[in-house]
């Protein structure tokens, strides 16, 4: 049987943050404004407007590109890509995928069979399309331009994926990137990052690549995966019964699981592509790369280096934390606030890593399971650090932590705050505990004996029923000396 090699190139549209257009002053797009309220003559395309470059949209595209080691081509222009379509007012696209402003580049991709690293073919500037909205008997279209004429970069790499899992691992990272440089929300969900695949499968060995099928419509990261492993299996179903396949675009159907044929390629556009003669050609200026190269922050994969070399993470946990710039900052802010707290200009590696850990553990699992993105957390950083720095004082004990979290998960309030109204504070008081431990043994003679004829067990059962009657307020480490002095 003939084994096939899996060969996939990606195309990935992102929405630009910009706060106007691409070619016109009109606000850039946002969901909740009224449709064609954000217009204009020159995006409505009115005859006689003229355009003009937004330049943030042009520094921001170089910006990716320096961020994916790209480079910055040494002039570019605008053309006009022409078809008809009813959100299309102009009846042609602005765009720059003949001379894009960025050529090349590269990622580098960690998934289970290791690493890999991903070539960029180049990445361009666009204008987006209005939108159409279809009444729900089919019998007329509204459009709304709102988003015509909006900024959009587009991103296409080389065939380098031989995994569907790479494509979803690059199409994260790709969306961490972009909102670590704050210039989109990359959120595919709402689409302000698209994903768009070619795929085709190959005798392993053969150099040239099969049939090319593109697919469309995969709307989260998950999707791309499953999307691209149907498309997988298909294929090499189809070619090992001796089928043929066909060059077509086809587009995923989550709820069936499966992708569908939408056309061929005779029904490929012809989109006479000339330059723009209301633009000229532009030349990136070698100052403005420089000072974009200076302001780059710093992105996900050297923060996770630092976050492990710095703060001794493991590779996931720093891999977790610095996959989200959000999350990243929370994490920072919670750092920042310790050292201020103990007064010191670094972070002792063990305080890391309960940050980390209660980070991870405790506050992200609570806000995924209630759909809250973590800069809109009701527990912030110094709360979070405040929690910490009672569970280290002995204030509270880890386990009572727990339950002052839940609370302030749910208040927002602070955890001293609540310790006081809740009395949580940790006994530590000895003779207190030796009351406590004393009223234990008595009433568990049974456990006693064990212990003393060498079941080491039960010596845990009576830790356990001490911090029972104290509802797990006593300081462990004091009832466990305690209990050992009394039984000794
Ligand atoms: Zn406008």
């Amino acid at each position: 049987m003939i084994k096939f090699e899996t060969v996939i190139g990606m195309e990935f549209h992102i929405q630009l943050n910009t706060k106007s257009k691409m070619f016109c002053r009109c606000d850039n797009y946002s969901a909740e404004a009224k449709p064609n309220t954000n217009t204009c003559p020159t995006c409505m395309g009115f005859p006689g407007t003229l355009p003009v470059a937004n330049e943030k949209a042009i520094e921001w595209t170089m910006l990716l590109g320096l961020a994916l080691n790209g480079k910055v081509a040494d002039s570019f222009n605008f053309e006009r890509k022409n078809y008809f379509y009813p959100d299309l007012p102009k009846a042609y696209q602005i765009t720059s995928s003949t001379n894009p402003p960025v050529v090349g580049g590269y990622l580098d991709i960690v998934t289970s069979k290791g690493e890999s690293k991903i070539r960029i073919n180049h990445i361009h500037l666009e204008e987006d399309a209005g939108k159409l909205v279809h009444a729900s008997n089919g019998n007329y279209s509204l459009v709304d331009l709102n988003r015509a004429s909006t900024p959009l970069m587009e991103l296409v790499t080389e065939a380098d994926f031989r995994t569907p899992e790479e494509a979803r691992v690059f199409a994260e990272n790709l969306r961490s990137i972009v909102r670590y440089l704050g210039i989109s929300s990359g959120n595919m969900e709402e689409g302000n990052l698209r994903a768009d695949a070619n795929i085709s499968l190959r005798p392993v060995g053969q150099k040239e690549f099969g049939k090319k099928v593109e697919i469309k419509n995969m709307n989260s990261f998950k999707s791309i995966e499953r999307a691209l492993e149907y498309e997988v299996k298909r294929q090499t179903e189809t070619l090992s019964e001796g089928g043929t396949l066909f060059q077509e675009t086809r587009g995923w159907d989550e709820n069936k699981g499966k992708t569908m044929s939408q056309r061929s390629k005779e029904e490929a556009h012809d989109y006479r592509y000339f330059p723009e003669p209301d633009l000229p050609p532009f030349k990136p200026k070698k100052e403005v790369i420089d000072r974009l190269k200076a302001e780059m922050p710093e992105l996900p994969s050297e923060k996770r280096e630092r976050f492990e070399g710095e703060y001794g993470l493991t590779a996931y946990d720093a891999m977790v934390l610095t996959s989200d710039v959000e999350l990243a900052r929370f994490f920072e802010q919670g750092v920042e606030e310790i050292m201020k707290k103990e007064s010191k200009d670094f972070i002792p590696k063990e305080s890391a890593k309960k940050l980390a850990n209660w980070t991870l553990t405790e506050l992200l699992g609570r806000l995924n399971a209630k759909g809250i993105s973590v800069k809109n957390s009701p527990i912030k950083s110094r709360q979070l650090a405040d929690l910490i720095a009672l569970i280290d004082e002995g204030t509270i004990s880890g386990k009572i932590a727990k339950t002052v979290f839940d609370e302030m998960f749910e208040t927002g309030k602070n955890p001293e705050e609540i310790i006081k109204d809740k009395g949580l504070v940790q006994i530590t008081d000895t003779k207190a505990l030796e009351e406590t431990v004393d009223a234990v043994l008595d009433n568990n003679p049974k456990s006693v004996e064990d212990f003393k004829a060498g079941k080491a067990q039960a010596f845990g059962f009576l830790i356990g029923q001490v911090m029972k009657e104290t509802k797990g307020q006593a300081n462990p480490k004091i009832v466990n000396e305690i209990l050992r002095k009394k039984l000794s």
